[in-house]
């Protein structure tokens, strides 16, 4: 019995060191061996703007049983908590990998914060996880700024003037500031609302000197990429060394007060590999091709060195 706690401890202790050894490395150039497969999908909008989202989402699902990720995330916009959307619930918990939400304002069009986090099986409205030799944090810029309040979003309380919307609350920021301060392991974020286009913003520039503050030993940031949504939009930008992507909506681009449903699903999958970060491409076509729109309905298929 002794003998067994012993060893026990033994075989604990070296797992320890070498899990540490082989992952603290990833933060540093030589080390970019750690692989690791995600799906992601975002801006669905079950329900009344894309009546088809049920079979939009068993695209992916479909996609997502062939490709097998370590893990599935949506990045917000998905739907409301109300009974149609069991269904698609259902079909999201019978996806077999790891699962992460990321809350979107349209979330709360019909609900409070916590109804829908219960609806979806939220836990926490903003948290991290470690996966593969990565650091994945999860924010929720979804407050209302009134005076020095943080209003949380709920019931469409957020038609507003936009200086007052998309704020992360300052609780959050402490412990976004301490959540990258203790990674060993380099760091992707995910958020609905995108971070990178309007650096100067006063909702963006706090996260991003927070970005900005934590870096490895060889002062590179520990943030590698922000991935984001909302914007029913495809783009890539860096900013201080950090690479921001815009995944396109699953299901269509609202201009003139209407949403333009694109043909086919999009999604796609992202994998980081040999100190690259590469998303797979889609491109589909619109059902009516909105007036004044140049880009395709697409997300780029992109390759994207994370020296
Ligand atoms: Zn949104």
């Amino acid at each position: 019995m002794k003998r067994r706690k012993l060893i026990n401890r033994l075989t604990g202790a070296t797992l320890g060191s070498i899990w540490t050894s082989k992952y603290a490395l990833a933060l540093e150039p030589e080390d970019q061996k750690n692989e690791i497969k995600v799906g992601l999908i975002t801006d669905l909008h079950f329900g009344n703007l894309a009546p088809d989202g049920i079979d939009r989402f068993k695209v992916f699902k479909k996609a997502v049983e062939r490709e097998r990720p370590d893990h599935v995330i949506q990045l917000g916009d998905f739907c409301f908590g109300e009974e149609p959307a069991k269904k698609l619930m259902n079909e999201w918990n019978a996806i077999q990998a790891d699962k992460y939400h990321v809350l979107g304002n349209h979330d709360m069009d019909k609900d409070t914060k916590a109804e829908i986090q219960k609806f979806w099986g939220m836990k926490s409205r903003y948290y991290h996880f470690d996966q593969s030799g990565w650091r994945f944090i999860v924010l929720d810029m979804n407050h209302l700024k009134k005076g020095d309040d943080y209003i949380p979003y709920g019931n469409a309380n957020f038609y507003l003037d936009s200086s007052m919307l998309t704020w992360a609350d300052p609780e959050q920021l402490t412990w976004l500031d301490a959540t990258l301060a203790e990674s060993k392991l380099p760091i992707i974020i995910y958020t609905h609302q995108p971070l990178g286009h309007r650096p100067d913003s006063p909702q963006q520039r706090p996260i991003l000197d927070l970005i900005k503050k934590h870096t490895t030993k060889f002062n590179r940031p520990k943030t590698r990429a922000v991935i984001c949504g909302h914007q029913h939009k495809d783009w890539h930008l860096e900013r201080d060394g950090v690479h921001h992507i815009c995944i396109n909506s699953a299901s269509y681009l609202w201009k003139d007060g209407k949403p333009w449903p694109y043909t086919e699903s999009l999604f796609t999958f992202m994998e980081i590999k040999n100190g690259a970060l590469s998303l797979t491409g889609m491109k589909t076509t619109w059902k009516e091709r909105p007036d004044g729109v140049q880009a395709d309905p697409a997300i780029s298929e992109r390759h994207i060195a994370l020296k």
